[in-house]
């Protein structure tokens, strides 16, 4: 047996790919996970879907079995922060005041909710939606507002995540308001033409919509939220505020230890290996900041996907692989009937020049191009299933699309 110690620092699916993979590539040292949350590790993308609404079993976020870590001889310390590192000496503080000393490390923090300084934030019946316990907290008083009566529910913000639990909560049947700062939906990820698909979906579900709305605050009555007020004087009632305006990459601990951040990205340096400015320590998922070959500069990509293959990726880094991480940008999202995958990179709505559309957008049955400089850089598939491989293939084309092929793809 190895005398090293490797130790994750994370509580995520990047973390969980990570230990399971250390173990599957016959690492025999010592293996420690240090997760802040009381959770073992686990994943997010039900939280704001089947889990909230309950239709899932909570035994479905984990992806490894709760005996699986003592089966393996990897020691879990949740509930426990690292709170600083010690690069030269190769060891971690954890909140309990103890270090932990590492031969390798990786860190795979992920994000925490982006908090805006909203007046009446702290009000009950403000909700935010990162954690597991976030997602209990929400789907009971999902619940009781419906219970009660109708239930009104006001997301503010109109990303992936505000508009996931707007589904669900108009599936479980409340009222839902979802006020958002652009012209369209997603506008910020996807542009005008598809954030308006979605726009149209909620529409359609009967979610109201508020377009080019800042909100000023949140009103109450003392004690409880009763609503959301809105710079141009609109007041929105609601029993219910979910504040969900992206995400901030927990760099901290990284960038207080002296490794370098991308200005860019707001992520930690990566090289290609997934190693960062510090040849033993490597990073994976929300946080890494990565070279991509296919697009020229380096991304760091909030998304299930990415720390699906990230986690994985730097494991066999820490044991000495040299292999780049190979993957595309890859997210999906289920909100009603509608299931979609996006593949690749588009970096804001400013950022090509046109999508190209194969398929049916008011019967929601498509596959969407972007393209800028005559490249396909991403693809999304809206109820069109098993194409990502076709649409990868587009992507890595090195000269211009025959644009009639990317009409027809959708036969
Ligand atoms: C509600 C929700 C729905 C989503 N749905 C989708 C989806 O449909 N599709 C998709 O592609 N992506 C989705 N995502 C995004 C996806 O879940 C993230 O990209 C993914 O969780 C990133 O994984 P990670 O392991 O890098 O970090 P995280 O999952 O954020 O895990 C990081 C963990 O590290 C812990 N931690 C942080 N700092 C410390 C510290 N100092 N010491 C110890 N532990 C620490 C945190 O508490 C956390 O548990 C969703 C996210 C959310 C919140």
């Amino acid at each position: 047996m190895s005398a090293g110690r490797h130790v994750v620092v994370g509580g995520g699916l990047a973390a969980a790919k990570a230990v399971e993979t250390l173990r599957a590539e016959g690492y025999d040292g010592g293996i420690t996970v240090v997760a802040r949350e009381p959770h073992r590790p686990y994943e997010r993308p039900p939280l704001s879907k089947d889990y909230l609404r309950g239709e899932a079993e909570r035994d479905a976020v984990f992806p490894l079995a709760a005996d699986w870590y003592a089966a393996h001889d990897v020691e879990l310390r949740t509930g426990t922060a690292a709170t600083a590192l010690d690069l030269a000496g190769r060891s971690v503080t954890l909140d309990d005041g103890r270090a932990l000393s590492y031969e390798k490390l990786l860190l795979a923090t992920g994000s925490d909710p982006r908090r805006i300084p909203l007046p009446g934030g702290d009000l009950a019946g403000v909700h935010e939606l990162r954690t597991l316990d976030d997602s209990d907290a929400l789907a009971a008083a999902l619940r009781a507002a419906r219970d009660d009566g109708v239930g009104r529910l006001a997301v503010v913000g109109d990303g992936w995540i505000g508009l996931e639990v707007a589904a669900s909560a108009r599936t479980l049947g409340l009222d839902v308001t979802v006020i958002g700062l652009g012209t369209h939906p997603l506008e910020r990820v996807l542009g005008p033409e598809m954030g308006e698909l979605y726009g149209q979906v909620h529409a359609d579900h009967g979610v109201h919509l508020h377009r080019r709305a800042e909100v000023t605050g949140i009103s109450g009555d003392g004690r409880r939220a009763t609503g959301v007020d809105l710079a141009d004087g609109t007041h929105v009632d609601a029993d219910l505020v979910l504040v969900a305006v992206g995400a901030v990459p927990n760099v901290g601990l990284a960038r207080d230890a002296g490794l370098a951040l991308d200005s860019a990205t707001g992520g930690v340096v990566a090289s290609a290996t997934l190693q960062t400015t510090d040849p033993d320590v490597f990073v994976a998922g929300d946080i890494a900041s990565v070279p991509s070959a296919r697009y020229g500069r380096s991304l760091r990509v909030e998304h299930w996907a990415t720390a699906l293959h990230q986690g994985p990726h730097a494991a066999r880094a820490m044991l000495g692989a040299t292999d780049p991480y190979p993957e595309l940008p890859y997210f999906f999202s289920d909100q009603y009937d509608v299931g979609m995958e996006y593949l690749g990179f588009v970096a804001g709505p400013d950022a090509y020049d046109e999508v190209v559309v194969s398929g049916s957008v008011p019967d929601r049955e498509l596959v969407a191009f972007w393209l800028e400089d005559g490249r396909v850089e991403a693809g999304m598939a809206v109820n069109v299933w098993d194409r990502m491989e076709d649409v990868k293939t587009l992507i890595h084309r090195d000269g211009p699309p025959d644009r009639a092929e990317l009409e027809s793809f959708v036969g």
